[in-house]
Order: C-alpha cells, then structure tokens, then sequence
C-alpha cells in the first residue's frame, strides 16, 4: 500500500517507495472529470507529461503518486490569452511588477497552466531579433506554458516575410484601435488585417473609437474632471466609442475575411455589435474580461476607486447582466483577466489622471475561482461552460487544441483539482502576483483549485509553488480554430 503523505484540504497525496523527486507518474484516483462536452466520475493516470488513460479503478504500479480526488473536479488547467507581463523592467513607473516567474505563480495558484504575453513591435529592429528575445525570455522566466502576441503600432513597415514569420513562430497580432495611430494608417492596418488572416493569423482588437476618447478627454479635463475620482473616468471612456470601434471591427472582417478577436468586451452594445457579425457568419471571436461580470461602475465613487480603473471602465448593471447571457448562450467565446501586475500604491497613485492612468490591475489568481462561484454555483454557466470558456475556447483559438484545452489520452497533462466546496476569502496577503493585492479583497468565493498540474508536474499544492522558473515553455501552436 502507497503511504500517505499529507493530507490538506481534504485531498490525500500519497507517494509510494522514498523517491522525494517528481514521479514519472501520478494516478489521480476517483474524481468528476470535467471536459467542455461532458463529465465523468473516474480515474486518471498521467505519464510522461501527457494524460495517459481515463478509466475507472486504474491500477497504480510502484513510484506512482496517487491522489485521491474523492469529493473534487478534475478540470483541464485554464488557458489566459490576455496576460500583460513585464520581464525586464525599465525606467519607465506604468509597467506591471509581474515578469513571466511571478505571473505564472499567481496563474498557477488560480487554476491556470497558460498564461500570454504581448510582444511590443520596437522601431528599427529585426522582427527576428525582437522574437527570439521575447521567446528567451520566456524560456529563462515561466513556470507556466506562455503564448506570445506580437503589438502591431506601425504596420507599414511589416512585410509579406515578417507576417510569414510571426505566423511561422507561433505568434498572434494585436492591434490597438483606441490609439491615434489607428486612424491616421487605418488602410494599412486594415490591409495588414487582411494579410494577417490570409497567412493564418489570428488578430486581437482592442475596440474603442480614439476621436471619441480623445475629445471625451479632453472635455473632461478642461472642465476640471482629470483625477481618477467618482464617475470621471467612466464618462472619459463612452460606451458609445467601443460599440462604434466594435462596428468597425466586424466591417473589417467582412471586408477582408480575416478572422478577429475583440479583447475584454465590456458592454451589451458592443456584444450586440459582434453578435450581429456572428449571425452574418463572419469569424468574429469575443472575450469577455471576468471584471465587467462582478463589478459595475458604482465602484469608481468608493474612496480608493482607482483601483477599478480598467480599459475599457466598468459599465452598468445591464451590462455585466447581458455579458452573463452571452458567454451562457455562446456568443462569448473567452472569459479572461487582461492581467497586469500593479500594487495597490500605483493603483492610488494621486498623479494618475483619465489620461494617465494604469489600467487594470493584478487578477491572475481570482478570474476561475470567481468564475466558478458566481456563475457556477449560481446556475448562470454550467461547468462545461465554465472549462469552454476558460480553457478549450482558448485553446482552440489559439492553436493549441486539441494538445491543451481538455483531458484527452495524449493531450498535455494540465489539470487542475478543483475544490467545489473549499470557501475562502479573497486576501491581499496571499496573491502571489508581484501586484500582492487583490480588488476582490474580502470577497467570500467557493470552489478553488487545489492542486494544479502542468505537463504532469505537481506546480502548485497545499498553498504552494512547487516548481522553478525555467520548467514552462512556449505552448506549441498551429492554426487557429472556431470555438
Ligand atoms: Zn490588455
């Protein structure tokens, strides 16, 4: 009989022989196992890094690292598509404190084995030699997998060979439309739009019309309205100049075919506007940024306010409740964070202005239990949702299903057990982000990942990291696939 270890929150490690190192092998015994299609109660054995076999009553051989899971889910580790990570800090005060290492502990603590990055393109320099810094870096930081998007500011000086090339290296492109720069070269992004799609890339919109955020701006700020206080920032950033940036988006893709994805969708007008390209049949993807599902713009009037401050602002009640239909319904294709390490003191920064701010905050750990509690538990989304729009969805859209984004014989071994029960307080004090706090803290969540596992290695247990920076890589890539 293996000898049990350890026991907390109720799951039993037991390792058989003295071995302290990783085993080869662990058997995960006796728990729901949850895909985006259905569940099953079994067991799971996982060898070499990959899911090995799905059964009941699996035998364990010597050295295997049983896990009884009685009691918990055995969900496919979330993918995070919308991660902004800073692995080399320069001088500059508006960059996230998280790198690839701190990053990934906060994913891996919130039940996420992927985690992204986005690539700046830097004037002057080889596109070559910005992606191979950015994949070193990677390969020098992560714990968890990593996906890379390459920002698109300039697309003039992109070449047939460069969009060859990001495709080639596994890239995706993002392009910001809220930015001057967006109208001023709108043809050539639109054309490079095109190539993109063409070549097989996906690319990312961040949807808000600039003229109207620009002279929204500068509106309120001649009125006396700058500080990051009450309702300023909310009326700086209109709903009307995201739908109208949804608009023009979905007229993109069906002028050039290109498939898109709206990055942190936050409003029924613009989730209407994607909605009626969808229903057009156009390869338009949406996500849906898990702030805008549990918190509305009465926030901003608390006294530290700032700390909601995100692009786009938190939008009303009606809102957040048409976001819970439509990833309910399907036409929210991702649930995510947008996640980018600030502390608390930046967050309240007295000099940060409507136009100066830093936006969004460190959310890594918090996006699945909260999704899990809020939209779970409350009967809003099913379980199956809840891993399709945290996992497969991802994993389809950006090229990595069927290797991740489920609990398959021969799909990677990210898996996460999932404490349905287990209700804990959100705290600043155990976010592990270099951000260490929380906007939900003191918030009451049930249901936790417990134990989480990436390419069959234990990362994350009993509260802790398990693994070093160095094991994560560049999650592998292909075509992108409709959810
Ligand atoms: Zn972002």
């Amino acid at each position: 009989m293996p000898k049990r270890l350890a026991v907390w929150a109720g799951v039993a490690f037991a390792l058989a022989g003295t071995a302290a190192q990783q085993p080869t092998e662990i058997l995960i015994r006796n728990g729901l196992i949850v895909t985006s299609t259905g569940r099953v109660q079994g067991d799971l054995r996982i060898r070499d890094g990959k899911v090995a076999e799905i059964g009941a009553n699996l035998t364990a051989g010597a050295g295997v690292q049983v896990i009884d899971a009685s009691g918990k889910l055995i969900l496919p580790g979330g993918i995070d598509p919308h991660v902004h990570l800073t692995p080399v800090r320069t001088a500059t005060t508006m960059q996230g404190a998280d790198d690839y290492t701190s990053g990934s502990l906060s994913a891996l603590a919130g039940g996420k084995t992927t985690i992204s990055n986005f690539i700046n393109q830097v004037p002057g320099e080889p596109l070559a030699k910005t992606l191979t810094e950015a994949a070193h870096l990677v390969k020098k930081q992560a714990i968890a997998d990593v996906v890379l998007h390459y920002v698109v500011s300039d697309p003039t000086k992109l070449s047939p060979a460069d969009i060859a090339m990001l495709y080639d290296r596994q890239f995706t492109l993002k392009i910001f439309m809220m930015r001057p720069g967006f109208d001023e070269n709108a043809a050539s992004f639109v054309n490079l739009i095109r190539a993109a799609g063409s070549a097989g890339l996906l690319t990312m919109l961040h949807c808000e019309d600039s003229s109207i955020l620009t002279t929204a701006r500068e509106r309120l700020m001649a009125e006396g309205r700058g500080a990051l206080k009450g309702q300023n920032y909310f009326e700086s950033r209109p709903i009307v100049a995201e739908d109208i940036a949804t608009q023009r988006a979905v007229a993109i893709s069906e002028v050039t075919g290109a498939p898109i994805y709206i990055v942190h969708m936050s409003s029924e007008r613009a989730m209407r506007a994607a909605e009626a390209g969808r229903a057009r049949g156009l390869p338009v993807y949406t996500e849906v940024r898990f702030i805008y599902l549990h918190l509305t713009k009465e926030r901003f009037n608390e006294p530290n306010g700032s700390i909601y401050t995100g692009a786009p602002p938190l939008r009303e009640k009606s809102d957040q409740d048409y976001l819970w239909k439509a990833i309910a319904n399907g036409s929210g294709d991702i649930v995510d964070t947008d996640h980018v390490g600030y502390t608390r003191a930046e967050k309240t920064d007295p000099e940060s202005t409507i136009i100066r701010a830093r936006e969004a905050a460190n959310y890594l750990q918090d996006q699945m239990p909260l999704l899990y509690s809020e939209g779970v538990r409350k009967g809003r989304i099913t379980l199956e949702q809840m891993v399709a729009l945290s996992s497969t969805n991802p994993a389809k859209l950006f090229g990595m299903y069927p290797k991740k984004g489920t609990i398959a014989v021969g799909s990677d071994a990210d898996v996460v057990i999932w404490d349905p029960n287990l209700t804990k307080k959100i705290r600043d004090e155990d976010i592990l982000s270099n951000g260490h706090f929380s906007i939900f803290n003191g918030w009451e969540v049930t249901g936790w990942p417990i134990v989480t596992i990436r390419r069959g290695e234990v990362v994350f247990q009993s509260g802790r990291i398990t693994a070093k920076a160095g094991s994560g890589r560049m999650a592998p890539r292909q075509h992108w696939q409709r959810p």
